[in-house]
């Protein structure tokens, strides 16, 4: 299983992935971006994910393996 997380040594606050995909990412009040949605985030696949993934300009939108 895989999850989708935001790496917060990366992420610069750009907010590109919650104006893309308001229904994944939430903002913060720290001023970084993280998954609400963990369920949902893990129903995106494929090609979709890859592109989620590449829209954020510091490749701050990452996958772990969960156990
Ligand atoms: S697009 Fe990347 S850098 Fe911008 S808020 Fe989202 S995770 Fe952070």
């Amino acid at each position: 299983v895989k999850r989708l997380y935001v790496d917060e040594h990366r992420c610069e606050g750009s907010q590109l992935c919650v104006a893309s995909c308001p229904e994944v990412f939430g903002f913060g009040q720290d001023g970084l971006a993280y998954v609400k949605d963990q369920h949902l985030a893990s129903s995106i696949k494929g090609e979709d994910l890859e592109n989620l993934m590449t829209l954020c300009p510091t490749d701050a939108i990452r996958q772990e393996d969960v156990p």
